[in-house]
């Protein structure tokens, strides 16, 4: 159907006007009446027409200015004018109408037919003009069409040609395009993917970040990147994907949001890296945080499930056999199944680590078959359980520290469907790496620390415990061989025992030592000498792969106090038999028959037999004293007492066998305070005091008792001016069985008793005994007392509760 044209009809005259559209009536096209040429100028801003008829004679614009100002304008320049006029017929008006671009010049009164037939051509000239437009702008629409087709056609094979998985979403997020690589990858229909279908294949715990990432794209525009793992038809694996979207926009890509163009990329091989590289670095950091080896070797197994493997164990070997320190699966409830295979699978790796023993090497298998289960050995029920918890891959790799293979790591996979390869190998290796250093490291600190406590103990110990290597070097000396030998550690260690120990090839061949520990060896005794000191040493050694170990004690004392007892023996024999010969020749001489004995002699041998009886009873008593002492049952009877009466006592009963040649002197003070002793024991001691001053002034002389107090003691000092005591002597005189001649040159005997019981009596009753004495010029005894206090009443208490 052909358009309709419009015609402009201009002139200021209605009737004009009406008549024009009367006579233009029959053409049937539509009749636009303007009535000034400004009327008709606006009426072309508004209309396109196919044909303008213009009356020449207007007020205001006439029609030549009006015919000018429509050529001027570029959209109505090519509408053809036909001027009107009644008057204007001269050549020069209708040159000037030509001039503003007329094509017609029409005079009043017009034709109908000619005015029709001239408006009827430029009508159909429109209608032809409108009809051509028309079909360029069809040409143009197909021309399009078939160009996107192209283009369309032309992304689509795009899409189709790379590697990754491209897609399309509409705006509100729902696919509406996936290329052939996510059909393949999902197996499944463009129509089961399209929309929010792809949400099903969608690892669950990547799933709420994915969406909550692809809702916020969708709100803001901002491009969508997430990584999660998306499951693969082939094989139901799981694989790391990194997905990535644009919003293109309509207009110059500022307008509204026409879709959204994603790709999902695979990037298993990154995050399985990335997640080796961060497994090892924690693992390593698990492994360093403590010595406790066992426990962190169980942890790195929690740390291996799920991220590098489904299940993880730790295998240690005790002796010959293999021990399952860890098991790790990713699902609990299969780990009681994994259990059930534990005896079998050990066995299993106790051989694979005996190779490895031998070839240091690990063991991959990508693929776990029934070839390989059969390996294992297991029985019906185990390999129904294997078949349940469905291996697939796994990575063995022994534990190797110094040559030493502790035991091993397994890594198995199940569930993720992985299969292990060299990296996979590599990681295992690098974990095992770790792991056998951490054990290292903790047997050498658990070594260390044994070692040390060792030492410490061994610093302890009263015996010196030396260590002399295959060469004769010094390699250990206790604190305790220091203290007896009087030789630092430092001074010794790394020396030659030659360079140590004086005449060390003559000791050693005598002490015993044991070829291996625990042998029952013999200490010996060895005089040694150190620094120019002899030393007894009772000593053995015991053999073993670094040396001889010899342990030794100081015997010294005990030995000097062997040869006193020896010596004593032989004292007490010798002062038992002098009186007892005595008395003995007393005795027979008065049962003599065959001569008559003068009344005078029997008497003095009966008085030799008194005096001598006498003097066993002192040496018998001695000897009781001291045994009760040594065994502290001695009971004592503190009181208060009067020091000057005992001092008078003991010079009374001296003064009964003292020889002539002594004068006993008893000096006291006129008034003294009270003394706190045993009063019996206490002249006891004085006794003694005074018998050895007589006894030891062979020469006779002064022998003085005398008494006094101040700062709170009472002192008693007995004095001679016999034989004295060198210096050097003057403590040992109070040990037991002590005598400054012990062979009696001087004829005098004696148990060596006296003075060591007195020391011991006076120091339990709170006192002390001292000496001051020269050779040659005689000796003065002192005792110190506590005194007491005036007017305090006496106190009584049992020295046995106090010693030393
Ligand atoms: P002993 O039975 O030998 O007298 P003591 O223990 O009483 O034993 O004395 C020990 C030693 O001290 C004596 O052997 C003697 O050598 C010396 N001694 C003791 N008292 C005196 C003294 N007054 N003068 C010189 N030497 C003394």
């Amino acid at each position: 159907m052909t358009e309709r044209a419009k015609l402009l009809l201009v002139d200021d005259r209605p009737e004009n006007l009406l008549a024009l559209e009367a006579l233009l009536e029959p053409l049937g096209q539509e009749l636009v009446r303007a009535e000034s040429g400004e009327e008709a100028l606006r009426h072309l801003l508004r209309d396109e027409f196919a044909a303008i008829l213009l009356d020449v004679q207007m007020p205001g614009l006439d029609g030549f200015q009006t015919a000018e100002l429509i050529k001027r304008r570029e959209r109505s320049r090519h509408i053809p004018i036909l001027f009107l006029t009644a008057i204007s017929k001269d050549a020069e008006h209708v040159f000037r109408g030509y001039g503003a671009g007329a094509v017609d010049y029409l005079m009043k009164p017009f034709d109908p037919h000619i005015l029709r037939a001239k408006v009827a051509v430029f009508i159909d000239l429109w209608q032809k003009t409108v009809e051509i437009r028309r079909q360029d702008a069809l040409l143009k629409q197909q021309e399009l069409t078939a160009i996107e087709r192209a283009s369309e056609e032309r992304y689509r094979f795009l899409g189709d040609s790379i590697p990754q998985q491209v897609w399309t979403a509409l705006p509100d997020g729902a696919l509406d395009y996936v290329n052939q690589r996510v059909l393949e990858y999902f197996g499944r229909s463009f129509e089961e993917l399209i929309g929010w279908g792809w949400s099903d294949f969608v690892d669950e715990t990547d799933l709420p970040t994915t969406i909550e990432r692809w809702q916020t794209s969708l709100q803001t525009g901002e491009p969508y990147e997430v990584e999660f793992r998306l499951r693969r038809a082939s094989d139901g694996v799981y694989r790391w994907h990194l997905a990535r979207a644009v919003a293109m926009r309509s207009g110059d890509g500022d307008g509204e949001i026409v879709r959204w163009f994603g790709t999902n990329t695979d990037i298993e091989e990154r995050r399985v890296a990335e997640d080796r590289q961060i497994f090892l670095a924690e693992a390593g950091w698990v492994l360093g945080s403590s010595l406790d080896y066992e426990q962190t070797l169980t942890d790195v197994a929690r740390l291996a499930v799920p991220r590098i493997a489904d299940w993880c164990t730790v295998d240690i070997f005790v002796g010959d056999r293999l021990e399952r320190l860890a098991l790790e699966h990713v699902d609990p409830l299969k780990v009681a199944l994994a259990r059930e295979l534990q005896e079998p699978m050990l066995a299993a790796s106790a051989a694979a680590g005996a190779t490895a023993i031998r070839s240091h090497e690990p063991v991959l298998v990508r693929e776990i078959d029934d070839a390989v289960l059969a390996t294992f050995g297991f029985d019906e029920t185990q390999l129904k359980i294997a078949r349940t918890l469905a291996p697939r891959s796994y990575v063995t790799v022994p534990l190797i520290a110094r040559g030493e293979v502790f035991g091993s790591i397994s890594l198995i996979t199940a569930e993720s469907g992985r299969i292990y390869g060299n990296d996979d190998l590599t990681l295992a290796q690098g974990l095992a790496r770790h792991a056998a250093a951490a054990i290292d490291n903790a047997r050498l600190y658990g070594e260390a620390e044994r070692r040390s406590r060792a030492a410490r103990a061994l610093d302890a110990v009263g015996d010196g415990v030396v260590l002399v290597d295959r060469a004769g070097v010094i390699r250990l000396w206790n604190a305790a061989a220091a203290t007896i030998t009087g030789l630092p550690e430092t001074d010794v260690l790394g020396r030659k025992i030659e360079d140590v120990v004086h005449r060390w090839h003559e000791i050693s061949a005598l002490v015993p030592v044991a070829s291996r520990p625990g042998e029952p060896v013999r200490a010996e005794t060895v005089p040694v000498e150190f620094g120019g000191r002899e030393l007894w040493i009772s000593g053995s050694g015991v053999g073993f792969e670094e040396g001889v170990v010899y342990a030794f004690r100081d015997l010294t004392e005990e030995r000097a106090l062997e040869e006193l007892k020896a010596e004593f023996v032989a004292t007490v024999s010798h002062e038992l038999r002098t009186p007892l010969a005595a008395i003995y020749g007393s005795a027979q001489t008065i049962r003599r028959t065959d001569i008559e004995l003068d009344p005078e002699i029997k008497d003095q041998l009966l008085g030799v037999i008194a005096s001598e009886s006498d003097r066993l009873g002192t040496i018998v008593n001695d000897l009781l004293i001291a045994g009760r002492l040594d065994a502290d049952r001695l009971p004592l009877a503190i009181e208060r007492c009067d020091p000057v009466e005992l001092a008078g006592l003991v010079v009374e009963a001296a003064k009964t066998y003292v020889p002539e040649t002594i004068e006993l002197q008893l000096r006291v003070p006129k008034r003294t305070t009270h003394v706190i002793a045993d009063s019996g024991q206490l002249r006891q001691v004085l006794l003694n005091l005074v018998d050895n001053a007589i006894k030891y002034s062979p020469e006779g002389g002064p022998v003085s008792v005398s008494v006094s107090n101040g700062d709170g003691l009472v002192r008693f000092s007995i004095a001679d001016s016999g034989l004295g005591i060198p210096a050097s002597e003057h403590r040992r005189i109070f040990e037991k069985f002590y005598r400054l001649d012990p062979d009696m040159t001087r004829g005098i005997g004696g148990t060596g008793l006296g003075l060591y019981i007195c020391r011991e009596l006076i120091r339990r009753m709170d006192g002390t005994i001292s000496v001051e004495s020269k050779l040659g010029e005689g000796s003065t005894f002192v005792v110190e007392l506590p005194a007491a206090a005036e007017q305090k009443s006496p106190r009584k208490r049992k020295a046995s509760a106090k010693t030393g």
